[in-house]
């Protein structure tokens, strides 16, 4: 994998004070995406394993309270694997501390396709608190979604994860 940027401290990617990820590549080119320059794959910078023991490390402060992954696409094939491993070791390390993902896939994307990349997908959303879904569409951008905080189009949803998968229906983010 590959990354764009590391933000040590960061207040708008998530709910309270957090970290965030933004990793390098994304297929889905929405028009008037956010962050066009991680769209290359190729781009940005080498993860190692130094890199990542040290993001792990940045999560390790009271007052980080939780954990963004962004991009770019973190749930891309080329991708995903990685974040499924980071956020493994976050959630063994700080099980109190919330993760979050926003990535183009929809929720619905996320739960029927099959593939073996699909299934890494899976259980990497299985594994987080929160999800914002969809691509942005700029058609649909509304400044009124009463997500806006965290979203841009009105296709877009962040999802409570674990309460979506109790209730087996979506059940939006009190965020
Ligand atoms: S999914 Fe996100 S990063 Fe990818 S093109 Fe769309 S807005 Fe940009």
């Amino acid at each position: 994998m590959r990354y764009s940027l590391i933000r040590k401290m960061d207040i708008s990617n998530g709910q309270g004070v957090g970290i965030s990820l933004f990793v390098q590549g994304c297929h889905f080119h929405c028009q008037g995406c956010f962050n066009q320059e991680t769209w290359d794959f190729d781009g940005g910078y080498e993860w190692t394993q130094e890199i990542e023991d040290k993001f792990i490390e940045l999560a390790n402060k009271p007052y980080i309270q939780r954990i963004s992954f962004l991009g770019g696409e973190p749930l891309a094939d080329e991708n995903v694997s990685t974040i499924l491993r980071i956020i493994k070791r976050l959630k063994l390390l700080y099980p109190e501390k919330k993760i979050w993902i926003f990535t183009g896939y929809t929720w619905e994307n996320i739960l029927h396709q099959t593939s073996s990349s699909a299934l890494t997908r899976l259980m990497t959303v299985g594994l987080s608190d929160v999800l914002a879904d969809g691509q942005f569409e700029i058609d649909k951008q509304d400044i009124n979604h009463k997500q806006v905080l965290w979203v841009g189009s009105s296709n877009q949803r962040v999802i409570d994860v674990q309460k979506s998968f109790k209730n087996n229906k979506i059940i939006l983010c009190n965020c």
